[in-house]
């Protein structure tokens, strides 16, 4: 029973990679000694997998930037804008794709966007009518052949043409990306011809199989793969698929003449059945470990996933791995000195994933691995009756939600009232979203704090002067509803996260997010609960300063949900209503200390969709539950915003008015309002800001410019329901050029209440 890796974090224990890119793109290190920054890293990781146990080691996952550029270069799938014309694409073209000619008025970057529902990033392929497809790297060859020569099994692993073009766009008006499909495929033909002779096998990835697919284009998979299989012979393809079932699709797979299909069994175990009687020569492949959490597999459960493929398939047709590439979990649980020892002994990262991947291998075989499976027994029965996850408090509360507690005292129309009344806010209110300018002074304050370097009154003091600061700048720009400034916060989420009971944090456990970008999501161990108010005497200081309203500047349940660490031990929507019990209590004391305003920022909503359209409703349902639980234990008058920053709201739009949010502000201006339609055909009941000004770049909006954006948005939304803000929150900017955008903002709505008179 062979065990095998979809796929090996790439930044190296200590961020090497980062580093070393970095630097290169700053011109103090060559491209050879970024080259050998790679090399040491493969083969370090490629030892360290091996070390563990596993047989075939993926070749061709790790990637300088990211796996769905490099498969770009691979087929020659540069842009024109790149001005490339020679053979293989260079390592200077090759980082002007992912990232432009960053601020030297030259070529934009190719779109990113999230990876299927993971917070990694990939690089959105662009199709054009005409394109050529060559092979134009020799990159993933190298690599086989560097692993090779230094004595691995190798399995080159690639994105398939199916996932390729199918994450891809079309930049050619009324162009059908599709149309490429024949001639990528001649080039991946020539690609596996070239592996298949060094590999026994060859990975192709087609995680697009999770979703649902145009039968036009599923129909194509049977003669696609039937000439990539024979391309590739002698080597066996292994098809592999994740983050969601695939036995929807169950007719299509089972029609491939692949040597191998590997299924996520950690996030759909039910599809196991769907594929136990495929043909007797194709080989299993078993994603029974998570790839994506930080959790010890349950081996019992898993080795009778596993038991059950043996006994329908043989022990020799049955494979074991990782549930999808360790790309997603952080890399060693061994540099965690810090966490606590019993916390630490439920976890695995990446290179303890691949021991897992060994001993589970060994025990479905009766080989020795008693002692490990006893550990891993042991780990799991303490983590079950520990009392360090188990709150009988926080149950109980969860348990005694009613219905009740997710509703406002009145509608909408009755609060806005009231609310009219009590703020006394003029037409077209202004605002921001809560962030100001995170200058190096104020990183500094927060690092040093952290260090221990000042004590809680300096540091007090100095955020003090921070809040000051922001808040003497909004009264002097003439802004309606102000906020603190968020300076005391380093994240949205890990601000939250540490002061809740439940979270734990790592010292390394970093993930690639995009590029050279990695995030260190913090951990839910256990119930979630708020021992006290985590945000009230910031918001008490900001509006001891001012007569005008300051908003109390909250991160909604989902959001802190989504992007943390979860349990495995409960249902998410579980975790999440804990969660949302804790903001509503920080809701509750804000109004009690006399907010008025209470933002509940929910950015994250959109990205945890599920895969399928038939998911949505479920996961939708227990969303809005959680946002409406935290929002509701306020009065009438106390208006509740929430803000989201994503420009696509159609298909979610009745879910997102179903928040029952007085106010939500969300990002509109680099779609040209656009959005506007959805609010505007579905006729949104409550306020909304859609954002007149772009806060991804330092340009300053003129005074003209937002306004006509606000006129175009009373067009769809009658000006009393409307607000004036930013696309999102200002951390990332300057100073300077948040003072005159913000200053053109207020210009912007005076002129257009002066045109409503
Ligand atoms: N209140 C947060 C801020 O202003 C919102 C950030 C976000 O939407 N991602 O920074
Ligand atoms: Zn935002």
């Amino acid at each position: 029973m062979l065990t095998h890796n979809l796929g090996f974090p790439r930044i190296g224990i200590d961020r090497e990679l980062k580093r070393a890119t970095e630097s290169f793109w700053k011109g103090e290190i060559s491209e050879a000694a970024l080259a050998e920054t790679g090399r040491e890293l493969r083969l370090r990781h490629w030892d360290m997998q091996r070390r563990r146990g596993v047989d075939l080691v993926p070749v061709g996952d790790f990637s300088l930037y990211d796996h769905m550029l490099d498969m770009a270069v691979l087929l020659g799938a540069v842009p024109e804008r790149y001005g490339w014309s020679g053979r293989y694409v260079d390592l200077p073209t090759y980082f002007r794709m992912a990232r432009g000619d960053a601020g030297h008025g030259g070529v934009t970057a190719m779109e990113m966007t999230k990876w299927f529902d993971t917070n990694y990033h990939y690089i959105v392929p662009e199709f054009h009518r005409g394109q050529k497809f060559y092979v134009s790297s020799t990159k993933v060859f190298d690599e086989v052949r560097e692993a090779l020569d230094a004595g691995f099994k190798a399995k080159p692993v690639l994105p398939g043409p199916f996932t390729f073009i199918g994450l891809g766009k079309s930049v050619s008006t009324g162009f059908d990306k599709w149309e490429h499909l024949d001639a990528v495929v001649a080039v991946y033909e020539e690609i596996l011809a070239l592996l298949g002779q060094q590999c026994r096998w060859i990975q192709l990835d087609e995680p697009v199989l999770a979703q649902d697919l145009d039968p036009e284009i599923l129909r194509r998979f049977r003669p696609v793969y039937e000439r990539l299989s024979q391309a590739a012979a002698p080597a066996g393809l292994l098809l592999a698929t994740y983050f969601g079932g695939v036995d929807h699709h169950a007719e299509t797979i089972r029609e491939l003449p692949v040597a191998g299909l590997h299924l996520d069994l950690v996030r759909a175990p039910e599809q196991l059945e769907a594929f136990l009687d495929l043909p007797e020569t194709v080989h299993l492949s078993l994603g029974v470990v998570d790839g994506r959490n930080v959790w010890k597999v349950d081996m019992d459960r898993a080795l009778e996933r596993i038991g059950k493929a043996v006994e329908k398939r043989g022990a020799d047709r049955v494979m074991v791995a990782p549930s999808c590439s360790l790309l997603h979990s952080p890399l060693d649980l061994d540099r965690e000195t810090g966490l606590d020892g019993r916390i630490r002994n439920w976890m695995a990262f990446a290179a303890q994933k691949c021991t897992e991947l060994h001993v589970l291998s060994m025990s479905a075989q009766g080989l020795n691995a008693v002692e490990p499976l006893k550990q891993n027994r042991r780990a799991w029965r303490d983590r079950r009756s520990s009392a360090l996850i188990h709150d009988p408090l926080v149950r109980q509360r969860v348990d005694d939600v009613t219905e009740a507690m997710g509703r406002r005292e009145s509608p909408y129309a009755q609060r806005a009232w009231v609310q009219r009344e009590h703020l006394g806010l003029p037409l077209l209110p202004t605002t921001t979203i809560g962030s100001f300018p995170q200058t190096p002074e104020i990183r500094r304050t927060r690092l040093e704090h952290k260090r221990g370097e000042i004590g809680a009154r300096e540091y007090t003091e100095a955020m003090h002067g921070f809040i000051e600061d922001s808040v003497r700048r909004q009264e002097e720009l003439g802004l309606d509803v102000l906020v603190h400034g968020e300076a005391e916060r380093n994240d949205m989420v890990e601000y939250f996260g540490q002061q809740l009971d439940g979270y734990c944090f790592t010292a390394n456990g970093w993930v690639q997010s995009y590029g050279s970008r990695c995030v260190k999501p913090p951990v839910i161990f256990g119930d979630v609960s708020r021992p006290e108010p985590m945000t009230v005497e910031w918001i008490r200081y900001a509006r001891s300063l001012t007569d005008r309203p300051v908003k109390g500047m909250l991160t909604g349940p989902v959001t802190i949900l989504q992007w943390s660490f979860v349990r495995d031990d409960q249902p998410c929507e579980e975790t999440c209503r804990q969660i949302a019990l804790a903001v509503r209590d920080e809701v509750a004391d804000l109004e009690a200390d006399g907010v008025s305003i209470i933002q509940i920022d929910e950015p994250a909503l959109r990205e945890g969709l599920p895969l399928r359209r038939k998911d949505w409703n479920a996961y939708l349902n227990w969303g809005v539950e959680c946002f409406r639980l935290s929002a509701s234990p306020v009065r009438d008058e106390t208006q509740i915003h929430t803000h989201m920053c994503y420009a696509e709201f159609n298909d979610i739009i009745e879910w997102i008015a179903a928040m029952d949010a007085d106010v939500i502000s969300i990002e509109a201006s680099r779609s040209n309002m656009e959005l506007l339609e959805a609010f505007g055909r579905f006729d949104y009941p409550n306020e909304v800001g859609p954002g007149v000004y772009d806060i991804h770049s330092p340009r300053v909006p003129s005074t003209e410019e937002m306004a006509e954006l606000i006129r175009r948005a009373i067009r769809v939304v009658p000006a009393e329901r409307l607000w004036v803000n930013p696309d999102c929150g200002l951390k990332t900017r300057a100073w300077p050029e948040t003072m005159e955008s913000l200053a053109n903002l207020v210009a912007a709505a005076r002129t257009v209440r002066g045109e409503l008179k």
